[in-house]
């Protein structure tokens, strides 16, 4: 798994890292930071999936 983010649709809104806060963090100027682009954890896994169809932009994609 490997995520990644269109920073052109993301606007910040931190659902994600409400969501899998492991994998994602957002900055005090709304910038998203994924702190772990290929996570190994199977739970971790699951909440990333959540967050990509989460997402209200839909700004993430995975890679399988
Ligand atoms: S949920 Fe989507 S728009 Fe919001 S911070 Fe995460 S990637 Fe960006």
């Amino acid at each position: 798994m490997k995520i990644t983010v269109d920073r052109n649709l993301c606007d910040g809104n931190g659902v994600c890292m409400g969501i899998a806060p492991d994998v994602f963090d957002v900055d005090d100027d709304l910038t998203l930071h994924v702190t772990d682009e290929i996570p190994d954890d199977p739970d971790v896994h699951a909440q990333v999936r959540q967050s990509v169809t989460s997402c209200p932009v839909l700004a993430l994609t995975l890679v399988e």
